[in-house]
């Protein structure tokens, strides 16, 4: 049996960060995802295909192939064979995956993977519904999510750091929709699983978050 760590909540609450991080102590694989949902938007946005047109979403999901290696212990996304792990990371990418995972085959498609890879290996996940539906038997499953004010404040700076500004006032109101999307959907909405534990990281450094994932990871699997 393997041991699985869930890591879910809103966008920029710091999950990828603590994730590798907790991965990485514990040597454990990380996965991420909501690169597979970027894979997949990826996809969409190059065929065109607006994610109002539910069906042409669903028919092209028969056309994708979304898979992960590891280089160097780094997560590489492949769509059909192409590794589009730079380019999922484009603000355009984010949100077209962030419309089209309300897609009952979209996410059908990909829990399936997720639970394969689960099967596998020990993992540390991160995404939306991983403690809800994907590892509703994970080890220890945490919900991890900051102010939005925060969470905003840390993508401004995020994104200066790459030469890229933008406007704080812009990214908070875009991290507020994306939750709303994301928590108001019809399937697998985002929300806190019953026997997760809450952190909120508005005023935590990243060695605390990842200190707790683990004091709850140690705590869970001896009982
Ligand atoms: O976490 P990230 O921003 O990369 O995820 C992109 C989008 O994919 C999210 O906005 C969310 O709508 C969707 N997602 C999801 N379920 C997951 C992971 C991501 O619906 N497990």
């Amino acid at each position: 049996m393997s041991y699985t760590i869930a890591i879910d909540g809103p966008a920029g609450a710091g999950k990828s960060t603590i994730a590798k991080k907790v991965a990485k102590e514990l040597s454990f694989i990380y996965v991420d995802t909501g690169a597979m949902y970027r894979a997949m938007g990826l996809y969409f946005l190059r065929k065109g295909i607006v994610p109002e047109n539910a069906a042409a979403i669903e028919a092209a999901c028969d056309e994708i192939q979304v898979s992960i290696r590891y280089e160097n212990g780094e997560q590489q996304v492949l769509l059909n064979g192409e590794n589009v792990s730079a380019e999922i990371r484009k603000e355009e990418v984010g949100n077209m995956a962030s419309k089209t995972s309300v897609n009952g085959k979209v996410r059908e498609k990909l829990v399936a993977l997720q639970r394969e890879l689960a099967k596998k290996e020990n993992v540390v996940m991160d995404g939306r519904d991983i403690g809800t539906q994907v590892l509703p038997d994970a080890t220890a499953k945490i919900y991890l999510t900051a102010s939005s004010a925060e969470r905003a404040r840390r993508r401004y700076l995020e994104l200066q750091q790459k030469g890229t500004p933008g406007v704080l006032e812009e990214i908070e109101a875009d991290i507020i929709e994306r939750d709303h999307r994301d928590m108001t959907r019809e399937i697998s909405p985002l929300r806190q699983a019953e026997d997760a534990v809450l952190v909120d990281a508005s005023h935590m450094t990243i060695d605390e978050v990842a200190a707790a994932v683990i004091s709850e990871f140690e705590k869970k699997r001896t009982v």
